[in-house]
Protein backbone atom coordinates (compact mmCIF):
# COMPACT_ATOMS: atom_id res chain seq x y z
CA UNK A 1 0.00 0.00 0.00
CA UNK A 2 0.74 3.54 0.12
CA UNK A 3 2.19 3.63 3.31
CA UNK A 4 4.00 1.02 2.92
CA UNK A 5 5.82 2.86 0.42
CA UNK A 6 6.03 6.02 1.79
CA UNK A 7 7.38 4.71 4.62
CA UNK A 8 10.23 3.58 2.67
CA UNK A 9 11.03 6.54 0.96
CA UNK A 10 10.97 8.46 4.42
CA UNK A 11 12.81 6.27 6.40
CA UNK A 12 16.04 8.58 6.14
CA UNK A 13 13.98 11.26 7.66
CA UNK A 14 13.12 9.89 10.80
CA UNK A 15 13.56 12.08 13.57
CA UNK A 16 13.34 15.32 11.77
CA UNK A 17 11.18 17.97 12.68
CA UNK A 18 10.18 19.43 9.62
CA UNK A 19 9.41 17.97 6.21
CA UNK A 20 11.53 19.91 3.18
CA UNK A 21 10.73 20.38 -0.30
CA UNK A 22 13.17 17.60 -1.10
CA UNK A 23 11.02 15.21 1.22
CA UNK A 24 7.45 16.24 -0.04
CA UNK A 25 8.84 15.82 -3.83
CA UNK A 26 10.24 12.19 -3.10
CA UNK A 27 6.70 11.09 -1.47
CA UNK A 28 4.58 13.15 -3.94
CA UNK A 29 6.30 10.73 -6.87
CA UNK A 30 4.72 8.16 -5.17
CA UNK A 31 1.18 9.99 -4.60
CA UNK A 32 0.90 10.27 -8.11
CA UNK A 33 1.65 6.95 -9.02
CA UNK A 34 -0.96 5.84 -6.97
CA UNK A 35 -3.71 8.37 -8.29
CA UNK A 36 -2.52 7.21 -11.67
CA UNK A 37 -3.17 3.73 -11.06
CA UNK A 38 -6.32 4.77 -9.74
CA UNK A 39 -7.21 6.10 -13.19
CA UNK A 40 -7.22 9.75 -11.82
CA UNK A 41 -7.36 12.01 -14.72
CA UNK A 42 -3.54 13.72 -15.90
CA UNK A 43 -4.54 17.40 -15.60
CA UNK A 44 -6.23 16.39 -12.35
CA UNK A 45 -3.19 14.58 -10.75
CA UNK A 46 -0.86 17.39 -11.86
CA UNK A 47 -2.87 20.38 -10.26
CA UNK A 48 -3.84 18.38 -6.76
CA UNK A 49 0.13 17.29 -6.46
CA UNK A 50 1.28 21.33 -6.69
CA UNK A 51 -1.58 21.60 -3.74
CA UNK A 52 -0.56 19.21 -1.50
CA UNK A 53 3.07 19.71 -2.38
CA UNK A 54 2.71 23.76 -1.23
CA UNK A 55 1.31 22.72 1.83
CA UNK A 56 3.11 20.06 3.17
CA UNK A 57 6.44 21.39 2.59
CA UNK A 58 7.46 23.26 6.07
CA UNK A 59 4.82 21.69 7.81
CA UNK A 60 5.92 20.47 11.06
CA UNK A 61 5.61 16.88 11.78
CA UNK A 62 3.35 16.20 14.42
CA UNK A 63 4.85 14.06 17.39
CA UNK A 64 2.11 11.39 17.03
CA UNK A 65 2.31 10.62 13.45
CA UNK A 66 5.56 9.24 11.24
CA UNK A 67 5.91 11.89 8.09
CA UNK A 68 4.81 9.08 5.79
CA UNK A 69 1.06 9.49 8.18
CA UNK A 70 1.57 13.21 8.03
CA UNK A 71 1.93 12.96 3.81
CA UNK A 72 -0.92 10.60 3.66
CA UNK A 73 -2.97 12.77 6.46
CA UNK A 74 -2.52 16.04 3.84
CA UNK A 75 -3.26 14.05 0.88
CA UNK A 76 -6.31 12.53 2.52
CA UNK A 77 -8.12 15.79 3.34
CA UNK A 78 -7.29 17.48 0.29
CA UNK A 79 -8.47 14.55 -2.04
CA UNK A 80 -11.40 14.63 0.41
CA UNK A 81 -11.79 18.38 -0.13
CA UNK A 82 -11.47 18.02 -3.55
CA UNK A 83 -14.69 15.33 -3.73
CA UNK A 84 -17.20 17.85 -2.08
CA UNK A 85 -15.98 17.23 1.59
CA UNK A 86 -19.46 15.97 2.97
CA UNK A 87 -22.25 14.19 1.59
CA UNK A 88 -24.53 15.74 -0.47
CA UNK A 89 -28.17 15.45 -0.56
CA UNK A 90 -31.08 15.41 -3.38
CA UNK A 91 -32.59 18.44 -3.41
CA UNK A 92 -36.65 18.34 -2.83
CA UNK A 93 -39.55 20.14 -4.11
CA UNK A 94 -41.71 22.42 -1.77
CA UNK A 95 -44.35 21.67 -3.28
CA UNK A 96 -45.70 18.43 -5.55
CA UNK A 97 -43.92 15.32 -6.30
CA UNK A 98 -39.61 15.88 -6.38
CA UNK A 99 -38.90 14.85 -9.99
CA UNK A 100 -35.92 13.01 -10.30
CA UNK A 101 -34.44 12.59 -13.63
CA UNK A 102 -31.92 9.40 -14.20
CA UNK A 103 -29.66 9.49 -17.21
CA UNK A 104 -26.64 7.61 -18.61
CA UNK A 105 -25.23 5.42 -21.39
CA UNK A 106 -26.69 2.06 -21.73
CA UNK A 107 -25.62 -0.52 -19.07
CA UNK A 108 -24.59 1.96 -16.68
CA UNK A 109 -26.71 0.96 -14.42
CA UNK A 110 -30.05 3.48 -14.40
CA UNK A 111 -32.95 1.10 -14.60
CA UNK A 112 -31.03 -0.79 -11.14
CA UNK A 113 -30.41 2.46 -9.60
CA UNK A 114 -33.65 3.94 -10.09
CA UNK A 115 -35.18 1.28 -7.95
CA UNK A 116 -32.12 1.46 -5.74
CA UNK A 117 -32.16 5.16 -4.99
CA UNK A 118 -36.23 5.05 -5.19
CA UNK A 119 -36.12 2.27 -2.04
CA UNK A 120 -33.53 4.14 -0.43
CA UNK A 121 -35.58 6.91 0.13
CA UNK A 122 -38.66 5.50 1.15
CA UNK A 123 -36.55 3.21 3.67
CA UNK A 124 -34.02 6.78 4.98
CA UNK A 125 -36.73 9.41 3.97
CA UNK A 126 -40.05 7.40 4.61
CA UNK A 127 -40.61 9.11 0.40
CA UNK A 128 -43.57 6.96 -1.39
CA UNK A 129 -41.53 6.81 -4.41
CA UNK A 130 -42.88 5.92 -7.92
CA UNK A 131 -40.96 4.52 -11.60
CA UNK A 132 -41.66 6.09 -14.46
CA UNK A 133 -40.31 3.73 -17.32
CA UNK A 134 -39.29 6.51 -19.85
CA UNK A 135 -36.88 4.08 -21.61
CA UNK A 136 -39.69 2.52 -24.39
CA UNK A 137 -37.28 2.13 -27.34
CA UNK A 138 -36.83 -1.89 -26.09
CA UNK A 139 -39.71 -3.93 -24.86
CA UNK A 140 -36.89 -5.54 -22.03
CA UNK A 141 -36.25 -1.99 -20.12
CA UNK A 142 -39.56 -1.64 -19.60
CA UNK A 143 -40.45 -4.86 -18.01
CA UNK A 144 -36.98 -4.45 -16.16
CA UNK A 145 -37.68 -1.51 -14.25
CA UNK A 146 -41.47 -3.48 -13.32
CA UNK A 147 -39.22 -6.81 -12.15
CA UNK A 148 -37.12 -4.40 -9.93
CA UNK A 149 -39.85 -1.80 -9.18
CA UNK A 150 -42.06 -5.41 -7.99
CA UNK A 151 -38.70 -6.68 -6.17
CA UNK A 152 -39.08 -3.20 -3.84
CA UNK A 153 -42.79 -3.43 -3.71
CA UNK A 154 -42.54 0.15 -5.39
CA UNK A 155 -45.67 1.54 -8.04
CA UNK A 156 -43.98 1.55 -12.02
CA UNK A 157 -45.57 3.66 -14.28
CA UNK A 158 -45.69 2.32 -17.43
CA UNK A 159 -47.32 3.48 -21.04
CA UNK A 160 -45.57 0.95 -23.54
CA UNK A 161 -43.11 2.81 -26.17
CA UNK A 162 -45.20 5.53 -26.05
CA UNK A 163 -43.37 9.48 -26.34
CA UNK A 164 -41.23 8.83 -23.41
CA UNK A 165 -41.58 13.03 -23.07
CA UNK A 166 -45.53 12.55 -22.49
CA UNK A 167 -44.79 9.37 -20.47
CA UNK A 168 -42.69 11.70 -17.82
CA UNK A 169 -45.61 14.08 -17.52
CA UNK A 170 -48.17 11.64 -17.23
CA UNK A 171 -46.12 9.86 -15.06
CA UNK A 172 -45.90 13.29 -12.77
CA UNK A 173 -49.57 13.80 -12.86
CA UNK A 174 -50.26 10.08 -11.68
CA UNK A 175 -48.04 10.44 -8.69
CA UNK A 176 -49.43 13.90 -7.92
CA UNK A 177 -53.04 12.38 -8.11
CA UNK A 178 -52.14 9.16 -6.53
CA UNK A 179 -49.93 10.31 -3.15
CA UNK A 180 -46.57 9.52 -4.38
CA UNK A 181 -43.57 12.14 -3.51
CA UNK A 182 -41.33 11.73 -5.88
CA UNK A 183 -41.01 10.50 -9.11
CA UNK A 184 -38.34 8.37 -10.72
CA UNK A 185 -37.63 8.78 -14.58
CA UNK A 186 -35.75 5.80 -15.68
CA UNK A 187 -34.48 7.02 -19.39
CA UNK A 188 -33.23 5.70 -22.32
CA UNK A 189 -29.28 5.57 -22.61
CA UNK A 190 -26.97 4.66 -25.71
CA UNK A 191 -23.74 3.15 -26.21
CA UNK A 192 -22.27 6.18 -27.09
CA UNK A 193 -23.51 10.17 -26.40
CA UNK A 194 -25.08 11.17 -29.31
CA UNK A 195 -27.59 14.00 -30.47
CA UNK A 196 -31.05 12.54 -30.49
CA UNK A 197 -30.90 10.80 -27.15
CA UNK A 198 -29.51 14.64 -25.99
CA UNK A 199 -32.48 16.23 -27.62
CA UNK A 200 -34.86 13.91 -26.70
CA UNK A 201 -33.36 14.26 -22.72
CA UNK A 202 -33.69 18.46 -23.27
CA UNK A 203 -37.24 18.15 -24.16
CA UNK A 204 -37.53 15.93 -21.15
CA UNK A 205 -35.80 18.49 -18.98
CA UNK A 206 -37.76 21.18 -20.50
CA UNK A 207 -41.26 19.74 -19.91
CA UNK A 208 -41.04 18.14 -16.51
CA UNK A 209 -38.38 20.57 -15.09
CA UNK A 210 -36.74 18.17 -12.68
CA UNK A 211 -35.35 18.76 -9.31
CA UNK A 212 -32.40 16.75 -9.90
CA UNK A 213 -31.04 15.23 -12.61
CA UNK A 214 -28.83 12.63 -11.74
CA UNK A 215 -26.34 10.94 -14.52
CA UNK A 216 -25.85 7.65 -13.77
CA UNK A 217 -22.33 6.47 -14.42
CA UNK A 218 -20.25 2.85 -14.37
CA UNK A 219 -17.20 3.23 -12.11
CA UNK A 220 -15.42 0.23 -14.00
CA UNK A 221 -15.41 2.25 -17.65
CA UNK A 222 -12.80 4.60 -15.34
CA UNK A 223 -11.92 7.55 -18.48
CA UNK A 224 -14.90 6.77 -20.20
CA UNK A 225 -17.21 7.60 -16.96
CA UNK A 226 -15.62 11.27 -16.91
CA UNK A 227 -16.22 11.45 -20.45
CA UNK A 228 -19.76 10.61 -20.48
CA UNK A 229 -20.09 13.21 -17.20
CA UNK A 230 -18.41 16.03 -19.52
CA UNK A 231 -20.73 15.29 -22.03
CA UNK A 232 -23.85 15.01 -20.51
CA UNK A 233 -23.18 18.01 -18.44
CA UNK A 234 -22.47 20.32 -21.00
CA UNK A 235 -25.44 19.29 -23.48
CA UNK A 236 -27.85 18.38 -20.64
CA UNK A 237 -26.65 20.13 -17.07
CA UNK A 238 -26.65 17.77 -14.50
CA UNK A 239 -26.88 17.81 -10.63
CA UNK A 240 -24.90 15.37 -9.88
CA UNK A 241 -23.44 12.01 -10.51
CA UNK A 242 -24.32 8.17 -9.39
CA UNK A 243 -20.97 5.93 -9.28
CA UNK A 244 -22.32 2.68 -9.87
CA UNK A 245 -20.69 -0.66 -9.38
CA UNK A 246 -17.98 0.23 -7.13
CA UNK A 247 -18.26 -3.47 -5.65
CA UNK A 248 -15.58 -4.70 -8.88
CA UNK A 249 -12.05 -3.63 -8.48
CA UNK A 250 -12.28 0.25 -9.45
CA UNK A 251 -9.83 2.13 -7.37
CA UNK A 252 -12.26 4.73 -7.58
CA UNK A 253 -10.32 7.32 -9.24
CA UNK A 254 -13.24 8.08 -11.71
CA UNK A 255 -14.84 9.76 -8.56
CA UNK A 256 -12.29 12.47 -8.21
CA UNK A 257 -11.61 12.84 -12.28
CA UNK A 258 -15.47 13.41 -12.43
CA UNK A 259 -15.94 16.28 -9.52
CA UNK A 260 -12.71 17.92 -10.68
CA UNK A 261 -13.88 18.10 -14.65
CA UNK A 262 -17.59 19.23 -13.92
CA UNK A 263 -17.83 20.83 -10.77
CA UNK A 264 -20.86 18.41 -9.71
CA UNK A 265 -20.92 16.22 -6.72
CA UNK A 266 -20.97 12.16 -6.69
CA UNK A 267 -24.61 12.03 -4.67
CA UNK A 268 -24.57 8.21 -4.50
CA UNK A 269 -22.45 4.68 -5.15
CA UNK A 270 -23.57 1.55 -6.04
CA UNK A 271 -21.87 -1.45 -4.07
CA UNK A 272 -23.55 -4.18 -5.67
CA UNK A 273 -26.32 -6.03 -7.87
CA UNK A 274 -29.06 -6.59 -4.92
CA UNK A 275 -31.42 -3.38 -4.78
CA UNK A 276 -30.04 -2.74 -1.66
CA UNK A 277 -26.72 -1.97 -2.41
CA UNK A 278 -26.78 1.39 -2.53
CA UNK A 279 -25.07 4.09 0.16
CA UNK A 280 -24.76 8.23 -0.13
CA UNK A 281 -21.05 8.94 -1.31
CA UNK A 282 -18.80 9.71 1.46
CA UNK A 283 -15.38 11.57 -0.10
CA UNK A 284 -13.07 10.72 2.71
CA UNK A 285 -13.82 6.98 2.08
CA UNK A 286 -13.41 7.43 -1.53
CA UNK A 287 -9.97 9.09 -0.73
CA UNK A 288 -8.95 6.05 1.12
CA UNK A 289 -9.35 4.03 -1.82
CA UNK A 290 -7.97 5.99 -4.25
CA UNK A 291 -5.25 5.94 -2.18
CA UNK A 292 -5.25 2.04 -1.64
CA UNK A 293 -5.41 1.81 1.97
CA UNK A 294 -8.37 0.79 2.52
CA UNK A 295 -9.87 2.44 5.65
CA UNK A 296 -6.41 2.90 7.02
CA UNK A 297 -7.34 6.64 7.89
CA UNK A 298 -10.45 5.58 9.75
CA UNK A 299 -8.84 3.41 11.81
CA UNK A 300 -6.32 6.20 12.72
CA UNK A 301 -8.56 8.58 13.77
CA UNK A 302 -10.39 5.85 15.49
CA UNK A 303 -7.53 4.62 17.40
CA UNK A 304 -7.20 8.19 18.82
CA UNK A 305 -10.71 8.38 19.56
CA UNK A 306 -11.00 5.10 21.34
CA UNK A 307 -8.23 5.88 23.26
CA UNK A 308 -9.12 7.27 26.63
CA UNK A 309 -7.42 10.28 27.37
CA UNK A 310 -7.71 9.47 31.21
CA UNK A 311 -6.29 6.65 31.18
CA UNK A 312 -3.55 7.67 28.70
CA UNK A 313 -2.95 9.59 31.78
CA UNK A 314 -2.92 6.87 34.39
CA UNK A 315 -0.96 4.54 32.47
CA UNK A 316 1.63 6.79 31.79
CA UNK A 317 1.75 7.86 35.94
CA UNK A 318 2.20 3.94 36.40
CA UNK A 319 4.78 3.50 34.18
CA UNK A 320 6.52 6.22 35.49
CA UNK A 321 6.37 4.38 38.69
CA UNK A 322 7.74 1.36 36.48
CA UNK A 323 4.63 -0.06 38.45
CA UNK A 324 2.84 -1.73 35.01
CA UNK A 325 1.05 -5.08 35.84
CA UNK A 326 -1.14 -7.44 33.89
CA UNK A 327 -4.22 -5.45 34.85
CA UNK A 328 -3.01 -2.64 33.03
CA UNK A 329 -2.00 -5.05 30.20
CA UNK A 330 -5.48 -6.58 30.19
CA UNK A 331 -7.00 -3.33 30.11
CA UNK A 332 -4.99 -2.04 27.20
CA UNK A 333 -6.23 -5.03 25.70
CA UNK A 334 -9.39 -4.52 25.89
CA UNK A 335 -9.25 -0.73 24.91
CA UNK A 336 -7.44 -2.31 21.47
CA UNK A 337 -10.09 -4.63 20.56
CA UNK A 338 -13.09 -2.10 21.13
CA UNK A 339 -11.62 -0.55 18.36
CA UNK A 340 -12.09 -3.65 15.57
CA UNK A 341 -9.20 -5.43 13.33
CA UNK A 342 -6.14 -5.09 15.78
CA UNK A 343 -3.23 -5.97 13.98
CA UNK A 344 -4.13 -2.85 11.74
CA UNK A 345 -5.41 -0.38 14.66
CA UNK A 346 -2.28 -1.72 17.04
CA UNK A 347 -0.11 -0.58 14.43
CA UNK A 348 -1.35 2.43 13.16
CA UNK A 349 -1.55 3.80 17.00
CA UNK A 350 0.99 6.62 17.30
CA UNK A 351 2.41 5.55 20.01
CA UNK A 352 5.10 3.36 21.22
CA UNK A 353 3.07 1.21 23.08
CA UNK A 354 0.87 0.68 20.07
CA UNK A 355 3.39 -0.50 18.40
CA UNK A 356 4.86 -3.06 20.26
CA UNK A 357 0.90 -4.08 21.01
CA UNK A 358 1.00 -4.61 17.30
CA UNK A 359 4.06 -6.88 17.65
CA UNK A 360 2.93 -8.76 20.85
CA UNK A 361 -0.89 -9.02 19.92
CA UNK A 362 -0.99 -10.02 16.27
CA UNK A 363 -4.28 -11.65 16.14
CA UNK A 364 -7.57 -11.73 17.42
CA UNK A 365 -6.91 -15.80 18.55
CA UNK A 366 -3.55 -14.91 20.50
CA UNK A 367 -5.52 -12.05 22.13
CA UNK A 368 -8.27 -14.11 23.42
CA UNK A 369 -5.42 -16.30 24.94
CA UNK A 370 -3.70 -13.90 26.94
CA UNK A 371 -7.64 -12.15 28.10
CA UNK A 372 -7.86 -15.53 29.03
CA UNK A 373 -4.60 -16.23 30.84
CA UNK A 374 -5.03 -13.04 33.06
CA UNK A 375 -8.30 -13.44 33.43
CA UNK A 376 -7.57 -16.86 35.35
CA UNK A 377 -5.08 -14.74 37.88
CA UNK A 378 -6.34 -13.57 40.95
CA UNK A 379 -5.91 -10.12 41.35
CA UNK A 380 -2.67 -9.99 43.66
CA UNK A 381 -1.00 -12.05 40.71
CA UNK A 382 -1.90 -9.42 37.76
CA UNK A 383 -0.57 -6.56 39.94
CA UNK A 384 2.42 -8.52 41.14
CA UNK A 385 3.47 -10.95 38.08
CA UNK A 386 6.54 -12.45 40.25
CA UNK A 387 4.64 -14.71 42.70
CA UNK A 388 3.93 -16.94 39.49
CA UNK A 389 5.86 -19.92 40.62
CA UNK A 390 5.11 -23.50 39.26
CA UNK A 391 1.65 -24.21 41.03
CA UNK A 392 0.40 -21.04 40.54
CA UNK A 393 1.20 -21.01 36.53
CA UNK A 394 -0.29 -24.73 36.42
CA UNK A 395 -3.54 -23.48 38.20
CA UNK A 396 -4.23 -20.96 35.68
CA UNK A 397 -3.29 -22.53 32.36
CA UNK A 398 -5.93 -25.48 33.74
CA UNK A 399 -8.13 -22.54 34.85
CA UNK A 400 -8.40 -21.10 30.92
CA UNK A 401 -7.66 -24.07 29.33
CA UNK A 402 -4.47 -23.52 28.04
CA UNK A 403 -0.92 -24.86 28.54
CA UNK A 404 1.87 -23.82 31.19
CA UNK A 405 4.22 -22.57 28.01
CA UNK A 406 1.43 -20.33 26.91
CA UNK A 407 0.84 -19.20 30.43
CA UNK A 408 5.17 -18.62 30.23
CA UNK A 409 4.97 -17.18 26.57
CA UNK A 410 2.51 -14.52 27.85
CA UNK A 411 4.67 -13.84 30.92
CA UNK A 412 8.07 -13.37 29.02
CA UNK A 413 5.25 -10.94 26.12
CA UNK A 414 4.47 -9.23 29.15
CA UNK A 415 8.41 -8.88 30.29
CA UNK A 416 9.86 -7.50 27.08
CA UNK A 417 6.80 -4.83 26.96
CA UNK A 418 7.96 -3.80 30.64
CA UNK A 419 11.76 -3.47 29.17
CA UNK A 420 10.54 -1.45 26.26
CA UNK A 421 8.25 1.04 27.95
CA UNK A 422 10.78 1.39 30.68
CA UNK A 423 12.86 3.14 27.47
CA UNK A 424 10.01 5.95 26.49
CA UNK A 425 8.78 7.26 29.92
CA UNK A 426 9.78 10.56 29.41
CA UNK A 427 7.42 12.51 28.28
CA UNK A 428 6.14 10.30 25.35
CA UNK A 429 3.82 7.96 26.45
CA UNK A 430 1.21 11.47 26.85
CA UNK A 431 1.73 11.69 22.95
CA UNK A 432 -0.71 8.71 22.39
CA UNK A 433 -3.30 9.81 23.67
CA UNK A 434 -4.38 13.52 23.60
CA UNK A 435 -1.90 14.04 20.65
CA UNK A 436 -4.73 13.69 17.96
CA UNK A 437 -4.51 13.84 14.39
CA UNK A 438 -3.96 18.15 14.65
P1 LIG B 1 -28.97 0.67 -17.61
O1 LIG B 1 -28.79 0.15 -19.00
O2 LIG B 1 -28.20 1.93 -17.42
O3 LIG B 1 -30.38 0.80 -17.22
O4 LIG B 1 -28.27 -0.39 -16.64
P2 LIG B 1 -28.93 -1.52 -15.76
O5 LIG B 1 -29.62 -0.96 -14.59
O6 LIG B 1 -29.72 -2.44 -16.63
O7 LIG B 1 -27.63 -2.25 -15.22
C1 LIG B 1 -26.71 -2.94 -16.07
C2 LIG B 1 -26.09 -4.05 -15.29
O8 LIG B 1 -25.27 -3.54 -14.25
C3 LIG B 1 -27.11 -4.96 -14.61
O9 LIG B 1 -26.70 -6.29 -14.76
C4 LIG B 1 -27.04 -4.54 -13.16
O10 LIG B 1 -27.38 -5.59 -12.29
C5 LIG B 1 -25.60 -4.14 -13.02
N1 LIG B 1 -25.38 -3.18 -11.94
C6 LIG B 1 -25.93 -1.97 -11.76
N2 LIG B 1 -25.43 -1.36 -10.67
C7 LIG B 1 -24.54 -2.22 -10.14
C8 LIG B 1 -23.66 -2.16 -8.99
O11 LIG B 1 -23.59 -1.20 -8.23
N3 LIG B 1 -22.87 -3.25 -8.79
C9 LIG B 1 -22.92 -4.34 -9.61
N4 LIG B 1 -22.12 -5.37 -9.34
N5 LIG B 1 -23.70 -4.41 -10.68
C10 LIG B 1 -24.51 -3.37 -10.95
MG1 LIG C 1 -32.14 0.58 -18.30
Amino acid sequence: GLTEKLNATFKKLRGKGRLTENDVREAMREVRLALLEADVGYKVVKDFVATVTERAVGSDVLDSLTPAQQVIKIVNEELTKLMGGGTARLSMANSGPTVVMMVGLQGAGKTTTTAKLAGLMRRQLGKRPLLAACDVYRPAAIEQLKVVGGQLDLPVFEQGQGDPVQIAENAIRHARDHGSDMVFLDTAGRLHVDESLMDELKRMKAAVHPNEILLVVDAMTGQDAVNAATAFDEALGIDGVVLTKLDGDARGGAALSIRASTGKPIKFVGTGEKLDMIEPFHPDRMASRILGMGDMLSFIEKAQQTYDENQAAKLEEKLRKNRLTLQDYYEQLQQLRNMGDLSQIASMMPGALGRQMAGATIDDKALAHTEAIILSMTPLERENPQILNASRKKRIAAGCGLEVVDVNRLLKQFDMMQQLTKQMTRGRLSKMGGGGLG
